[in-house]
């Protein structure tokens, strides 16, 4: 698996590695040349045939025992109701123009929440790990939805631990990623924003609402990374966008490329 970085994007190249991770936000002076030039290929998706997730059902966990206490425990709070009002929102609306035969995108709902302390999650966290824990968690735990074609399960980690995934580390390569396993459970990994790469000048909060949007657009439209809606040169529909957010009620999310309107919306 190959890893390389250019200033404003996030490339992961490899046999199966679809770009599906949330990069790090990068000061002006080295996104501005890239804006003055434009884009070499100008973005459009493309669907690959995949599985879309239609309507959506969250499931949220959050791993370490760092979530019942403040600040933790207060974003926690903010994420959950964040969940509630999005995915009955303008946000799942916006990518009605991604339906296609079989697949009708509409609104979605959060079934649930849970908090676990075990196992035990370190100073560091790998997708392996994240993995075991969220298959065995649901076989196990009641508190877990089953995985339906439907469902999302969205896992937090704890201010203090780095998330380890294709070679890279949280906030020095991503600020976040989904993926599946067999294209049958369908996740997304969202460490704390605790370093200035994944907060983006914003409160930890509206970073995070920011970046789980984009991992909840992505997975919606391309659940099994490069098979659903994608862009070979740019990517998923949230990566063309990646830093540029708006406010849905009190909620920052970011814009998402619409291939209808030719720009980020
Ligand atoms: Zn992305």
């Amino acid at each position: 698996m190959t890893h390389s970085t250019s200033p404003g994007r996030e490339f992961l190249s490899g046999s199966t590695d679809a770009i599906r991770i949330v990069p790090l936000h990068l000061p002006e002076a080295l996104t501005k040349p890239i804006k003055e030039a434009g884009p070499a290929t100008p973005p459009q998706l493309t669907y690959r045939n995949g599985q879309l997730l239609t309507n959506v059902e969250v499931f949220t966990v959050f791993w370490g025992p760092a979530w019942n206490s403040a600040p933790a425990s207060g974003i926690l709070t903010q994420v959950n109701s964040f969940f509630d009002a999005i995915l009955t929102s303008a946000l799942i609306d916006q990518l009605n123009e991604y339906s296609v035969p079989g697949y009708k995108i509409g609104h979605g709902k959060r079934t649930g929440t849970v908090t676990i302390t075990t196992p035990h999650i370190g100073k560091s966290v790998s997708d392996h790990a994240i993995r075991v824990m969220l298959q065995h968690a649901i076989a196990t735990n009641h508190a877990f939805p089953p995985a339906g074609p439907n469902t999302l399960y969205f896992i937090y980690v704890p201010p203090g631990t780095a998330v380890v995934q294709g070679g890279s580390r949280s906030c020095q390569a991503f600020c976040g990623y989904h993926d599946n396993i067999m294209g049958k459970i369908f996740y997304a990994v969202m460490p704390y924003p605790g370093c200035s790469g994944c907060t983006g000048g914003l409160l930890p909060i509206d970073a995070l609402t920011s970046t789980s949007s984009h991992e909840l657009c992505e997975a919606i439209t391309d659940p099994v990374p490069g098979q659903g809606w994608y862009d070979d040169v740019n990517g998923e529909i949230g990566d063309i966008c990646a830093w540029k957010t708006k406010k849905i009620g009190t909620h920052t999310v970011q814009l998402e490329w619409s291939n209808k309107a030719n720009s980020c919306v």
